[in-house]
């Protein structure tokens, strides 16, 4: 194969032609046991009627132009010619209608039967390099946009979600008497993916149309597009470091430190010293003697002392000489928090150059700029240009590219969340968000991680990093700029999926990873993680004061895709005895006002002692919050997650902090609950 398409390259290049004809791109899928219908050359009338004879008869006659992109548009694609006459008739007509439009021939080639149309298409994102395309031909890419995509390579399980993955879907499987066959679309889909990791020089290809049947398929039309082969950096891995002392330095020097109450040079040191970090600390400032009781040093050179990570705060313009000097001193880590960077155009952006030729050719890794350092609880190290207050030690993983995304929430999310470690990464001069997600996983007090993103670099590599930490160490991440992915006219619809925001979801999806729909979400879903153990099962059961609430959480569980569970029957027959007369239902079990924290504990524990019961959703009344913390925060719930739902719980913020520092998540809604239940299923379905 891969000879056959070096020639067909090496011809199209002798053309200077930066695409494959027809009758090429369908000899190199042959050659990798890709079934199409053909196509031969003709470049006469007697030609293509020997060629018609030798296929058999029906034909289709197409035009071969490289300024005809829409071949049938333009009149130029003639079916089901039976006979030399009609061939003959056919191939004039193209002639006639494409004179002078760079006509090089008429391809001949078999007439496939008709099938359900779909489309296979490759096109290069900015951000993840090759993604492949697929879905149903017609109307269903056209208008639906009814496509899955995956960057490639796929594996097999990618495949079968992209088959599965589309609106269209049950199409495939059999309706009015037709279908298709899956496995073979999966080969299909396998066969391209190698077929571009093989020749990265692919830049683009559609199969379009693909007839399927239920037993096989056949490529009708078929378009590559060459280009150079993009650089593969990102799929090699950086320079391998744990990044371990930039989390747990044993020294830090705070260039641009300040006395002065209010500079963002006062904030940061003030963190440090407030939070108690344990380590040496190093002011840094010319016309300082001391700041907030440490001894002050003009300059990083006077320190004399060994350094792990320098934050540095002064103006951008200044930064590169700063950097050098904290290199030369043997600095580890340089995070430089100044703003004033690529962020605010091309000048800032040759700073950054700087920097970067800088810390490269020391071997320094650069945290920033424009960020707001790390906070690490579990090191009492806070480097936040905002004040951050007293913060407990937990077990989530926050990676933001905004400062204030992390820091600007910690001030409230601080009573209901745990964070180990907060990092920022601003402008991703060095550090991306990939070396960043590589790193905090490896950390062993972190076990959920959740990420604020506004692009990725780390390209490819960021899939293959996520995938193998997300079922250990599951990823929630929030991928803002979904609204600013513009719709391009291009020639291909695979191309015009490239650089849109369907392309994050999809990757999310292949790496396991999962989308946070907004900021609240986000936090939603990773507090839930961090908090409760995965649900094993579909089955949830439902308690509540209010019938109306049971009933949304009901609908709200089905929605979802979950299921109200059943109880085996002598639990149901426990579960009656406990309940008064007047309160119909097993689940939701709705004690209409009548529930104390006591029953509420013992229907939990019937609900524990059940198969089919794999989480629960408890809808507890704002007023009385507080009596139910203590039951139901000592109930052994034997693995099985619990999700509370508060109407109001906003005015009874003591009582809910009470209850989600013993563990039990509280949303507002049954909704939320359920979402966080169903979300964290399927996630654990990942890992099994
Ligand atoms: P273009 O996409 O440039 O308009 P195609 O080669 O896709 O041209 O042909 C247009 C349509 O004609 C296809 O969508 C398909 O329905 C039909 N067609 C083309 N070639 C064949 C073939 N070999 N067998 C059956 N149908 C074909
Ligand atoms: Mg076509």
């Amino acid at each position: 194969m891969a000879e056959l398409f070096r020639e067909v390259m090496g011809r199209a290049k002798e053309e200077n032609r930066t695409y494959l004809m027809e009758h090429e791109c369908k000899a190199v899928l042959e050659s990798i046991g890709i079934s199409t219908t053909g196509s031969e050359v003709a470049r006469s009338e007697g030609e293509a009627v020997r060629i018609a004879e030798a296929i058999g008869s029906p034909v289709v006659l197409k035009v071969m132009s490289p300024e005809v992109v829409h071949k049938s548009d333009a009149g130029g694609v003639k079916l089901d010619l039976r006979g030399p006459d009609e061939v003959r008739r056919a191939y004039a007509e193209i002639r006639e209608a494409f004179w002078g439009k760079g006509v090089v021939g008429v391809a001949v080639q078999e007439m496939a039967p008709a099938g359900t149309e779909a489309i296979v298409g490759v096109a290069r994102d900015p951000t993840f390099g090759p993604i492949l395309m697929f879905g149903l031909g017609g109307i269903f890419v056209e208008i639906l946009q009814d496509v899955s995509l995956r960057s490639i390579p796929i594996t097999e399980h990618d495949a079968e979600e992209m088959i599965a993955g589309i609106k269209g879907h049950a199409l495939l499987e059999g309706y009015r008497g037709r279908s298709a066959d899956i496995p073979a679309l999966k080969g299909l889909l396998m066969r391209i993916s190698d077929l571009v990791v093989e020749h990265p020089e692919i830049a683009e290809m559609d199969l379009n149309p693909v007839f399927l049947y239920p037993d096989g398929y056949k490529v009708v039309d078929a378009r590559i597009i060459i280009g150079d082969a993009p650089e593969v950096a990102e799929r090699i891995p950086p320079k391998i470091q744990d990044l371990h002392d930039l989390f747990y330095p044993k020294s830090i020097a705070v260039i641009g430190a300040s006395g002065t109450k209010g500079k963002l040079g006062w904030n940061v040191f003030c963190n440090l010293i407030n939070h108690d970090f344990k380590g040496e600390l190093y002011p840094i400032n010319p016309k300082a003697e001391s700041i907030l009781g440490i001894k002050a040093y003009p300059r990083i050179s006077a320190v004399k002392q060994p350094i792990d990570v320098a934050v540095i705060l002064v103006q951008a313009s200044m930064t590169p000489e700063v950097v050098k000097e904290c290199c030369d001193c043997g600095v580890k880590y340089v995070i430089v928090e100044s703003a004033g960077f690529a962020e605010m155009g091309d000048a800032g952006r040759k700073i950054e150059e700087e920097m970067k030729a800088i810390t490269d050719s020391y071997g320094v890794r650069l945290l920033g700029p424009n960020c707001s350092g790390i906070i690490n609880t579990h090191c009492s190290m806070v480097q936040s240009i905002g004040i951050v207050d007293a913060l407990s030690r937990g077990n989530i993983g926050l990676i933001s590219q905004a400062g204030v995304c992390a820091a600007g929430m910690l001030w409230g999310l601080r009573h209901i969340m745990d964070f180990g470690i907060v990092a920022t990464i601003g402008n991703k001069l060095d550090i991306n968000e990939t070396d960043m997600l590589e790193a905090v996983s490896q950390d062993e007090n972190v076990n959920v991680i959740c990420m604020y993103l506004e692009s990725v670099k780390g390209g490819r590599r960021f899939i293959d990093v996520a995938k193998r930490i997300t079922t250990k160490k599951p990823i929630v991440a929030l991928k803002s700029g979904r609204t600013e992915a513009g719709k391009k006219a291009v020639a291909s619809h695979t191309a015009s999926m490239a650089g849109n925001d369907l392309v994050y979801s999809a990757v999310f999806k292949q790496a396991g990873v999962i989308r946070a729909r907004d900021y609240e979400h986000m936090f939603n879903l990773s507090r839930a993680i961090s908090k409760q153990p995965f649900p094993k099962s579909e089955g949830v059961f439902i308690i509540t004061y209010a019938g109306s609430l049971g009933v949304i959480s009901a609908d709200a569980v089905i929605d979802e895709g979950m299921r109200l569970s059943e109880l085996e029957p002598d639990l149901k027959e426990r579960l009656l005895d406990l309940l008064p007369e007047y309160v119909g239902g097993t689940n939701p079990v709705d004690y209409t006002f009548s529930m104390d924290a006591e029953t509420v504990k013992k229907t939990i524990e019937i609900g524990v002692g059940s198969d089919d019961v794999g989480s629960f959703i408890v809808i507890l009344q704002a007023e009385i919050l507080g009596s139910y913390v203590e039951p139901l925060g000592k109930i052994d719930y034997r693995g099985k997650p619990i999700m509370v739902c508060v109407a109001g719980k906003e005015f009874a913020m003591e009582d809910v902090i009470k209850m989600e520092n013993v563990g039990i998540p509280v949303y507002q809604t049954p909704e939320q609950c359920a979402d966080a239940i169903s979300v964290m299923y399927r996630h654990w379905q990942l890992s099994v």
